[in-house]
């Protein structure tokens, strides 16, 4: 069996590999147009920051070893064409164009099954000055060392990153820290990482940016990128102007699927990936297809996405070779698992985010729970969580959290990752029996407790209500607005003075003076993180008071959000 594969990163390596073992007979052929190949791109952040100091780190197995095309010759038994491009492919008579970059020459490789890994190009915006010089994309490991070798110059004092999703935020840190440059964010959305989380945690993100000296601007309008003589010099926006000698197009990627239309193969006109079956067969059964190049089917919407992840393409790229080697295996879809680092924050999350599964159609709501990830004497910081769920149904949509740099964000996206594709109730995640030890977590374990509050607002247990409404209603003295902190006097800084409808009653005077809080007026009970508003708002209910609400996550998420509120 002649096998070849196009693309030689994430998902072809892995396909490659693991078909020779299963099939040592199997004659492998890899090409790729680099020559930088089976390297790990998630590192790239990691080059910038100087953790890894050379790049062919990035490239290295555990055990020292350089993955280029000897050591897959040598070790695993794989041809590796690079510097090779593939220019068509013949279906008719079952083989691969290529050019061979170094001398031009052409030749066709026969194949009985083909693999595409072409993996994703960046997407370039369309607005003037983007080809001048200091523009670039993190998009491979040879931009990256461009990248670098411009800031060892040591000539780059501005840095306009352009876009705060996945990778902008995750290349902060290198300009800052490392270098010590000043970094002013540009992102179009109203919010960082959009999409992907909701706002009542991308303002937490939004602030610890701030407070690290970012010049994070939303809802940023790009006009241009200036320059002069051909250099970079800075980005103008529709109503101011940000100087850089260095810009980063942090703008998403799209699939690479050039081939795949030129050889008539079915390329869906929505996502642009190749579309693919349950075992990653294209619409001809002899090739296959996997990693960013191709559309997945979202397991909770039931809807084609794109999904450019490392840990989809290693996986697809195994279940290719399962296939190829005559097994079964299949790519049941994605359930859109995420985590990054951006400074000292994990931020996670798996699932719809709550604006998504509004406008999936879903009926969603969420819960948030803000508390330590582990028993307080060993916490490294607060965490954030946020459960979306479903009204109707109660099924869990999604999950976020935002904590500090520990394990605890993944571990609690890994438990409910692992489970959303059999759709678990809120209920579900209650009964979730989870481990427990001081150092690690508490006694009820985040997740268990998020769920709590779940469950207490499909039971109608409190009423929530959005700290934007009650600071709205506090900035404008709304008379029918009482908000009562049952913090001790130890916690707080009285904020009566910059809100009149501010009382602090602390949460043991609370049963004592029950009968004297106004029924006429809408209370809101807050506290530190919101375990006691909700004890206190249960005492109101069992009195008679109806309009007692909570905004959820307490002081700490306000506060989270640079609130002026501690
Ligand atoms: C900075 C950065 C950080 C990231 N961080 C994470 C992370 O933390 N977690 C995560 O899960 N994912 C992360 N990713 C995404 C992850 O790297 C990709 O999902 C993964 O590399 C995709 O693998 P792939 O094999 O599909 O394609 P690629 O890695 O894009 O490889 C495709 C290869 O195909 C070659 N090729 C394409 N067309 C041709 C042709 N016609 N002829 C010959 N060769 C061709 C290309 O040269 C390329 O080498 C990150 C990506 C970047 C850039």
């Amino acid at each position: 069996m002649k096998v070849v594969i196009i693309g030689a990163v994430a998902c072809g390596t892995r396909a490659a590999c693991r078909l020779k073992r299963l099939r040592p007979d199997a004659e492998i052929i890899m090409i790729d147009k680099d020559d930088f190949i089976s390297y790990g791109a998630c590192l790239l952040p990691y080059y910038l920051t100087g953790d890894i100091f050379n790049i062919d780190e990035i490239r290295t197995t555990s055990f020292r070893a350089i993955r280029d095309a000897e050591f897959f010759k040598n070790c695993k038994g794989v041809i590796t064409l690079t510097k090779t491009l593939a220019e068509e492919i013949d279906r008719q008579k079952k083989v691969v164009k290529v050019k061979y970059l170094e001398n031009n020459k052409t030749e066709e490789i026969p194949y009985d099954k083909l693999v595409l890994a072409t993996g994703a190009v960046p997407k370039v915006p369309l607005f003037p000055g983007v080809d001048l010089e200091g523009v670039f994309t993190l998009s491979n490991a040879y931009n990256a060392k461009k990248i670098r070798e411009k800031l060892e110059e040591g000539k780059v004092e501005n840095v306009v990153i352009i876009g705060a999703g996945f990778i902008g935020l995750e290349i902060l840190e290198a300009f800052t820290e490392a270098w010590g440059v000043s970094v002013t964010v540009l992102e179009y959305f109203p919010q960082v990482l959009p999409r992907l989380i909701d706002p009542f945690l991308s303002r937490i993100v939004e602030n610890n940016l701030r407070k690290k000296g970012i010049k994070l601007i939303l809802n940023a309008r790009i006009k241009e990128i200036v320059g002069e003589n051909r250099k970079v010099k800075g980005v103008k926006t529709e109503d101011n102007f940000y100087p850089a000698d260095l810009i980063i197009l942090a703008t998403g990627v799209r699939p690479n699927n050039e081939l795949a239309k030129k050889a008539g193969l079915l390329v869906s006109p929505f996502t642009g990936g190749i579309v693919v079956n349950e075992r990653l067969q294209t619409s001809d059964p002899d090739i296959y297809a996997g990693g960013d190049c191709i559309e997945v089917i979202h397991i909770l919407t039931g809807k084609k996405i794109l999904m450019p992840q490392g840990s989809l393409a290693n996986k697809q790229g195994r279940i290719i070779a399962t296939n190829i080697a005559g097994g079964y295996a299949r790519f049941k879809g994605t359930v859109g698992s995420f985590i990054l680092k951006c400074y000292d924050m994990s931020i996670g999350g798996c699932g719809l985010s709550y604006g998504v599964a509004c406008s999936e159609g879903f009926d969603a709501m969420y819960a948030i729970n803000v508390q330590h990830e582990r028993a307080h004497i060993f916490s490294y910081g607060g965490s954030y969580y946020s459960l979306i769920f479903d009204k109707k149904t109660n099924k869990v949509l999604g999950f976020q959290s935002i904590g500090p740099f520990t394990d605890g964000t993944l571990a609690r996206l890994h438990a409910i990752a692992s489970i959303l594709p059999y759709k678990p109730s809120v209920e579900d995640l209650v009964e979730l029996e989870l481990a427990y030890s001081p150092p690690f977590n508490t006694a009820l374990d985040p997740i268990n407790i998020t769920a709590h509050i779940a469950e207490n607002l499909i039971y109608g247990r409190f009423k929530p209500i959005e700290w934007d409404e009650v600071l709205n209603r506090l900035k404008n003295e709304d008379p029918n607005l009482l908000v009562i902190d049952v913090r001790t006097p130890e916690e707080f800084r009285p904020m009566k003075d910059k809100y009149p409808n501010w009382i602090n009653v602390p949460y043991n005077e609370i049963r004592s003076k029950i009968k004297t809080f106004p029924k006429d007026k809408d209370l809101v009970i807050v506290c530190s993180l919101g375990a006691r508003s909700y004890e206190v708002s249960r005492i109101f209910y069992h009195e008679g008071y109806e309009r007692v609400y909570i905004p959820m996550g307490g002081v700490s998420l306000v506060s989270a959000w640079g609130e002026d509120i501690k």
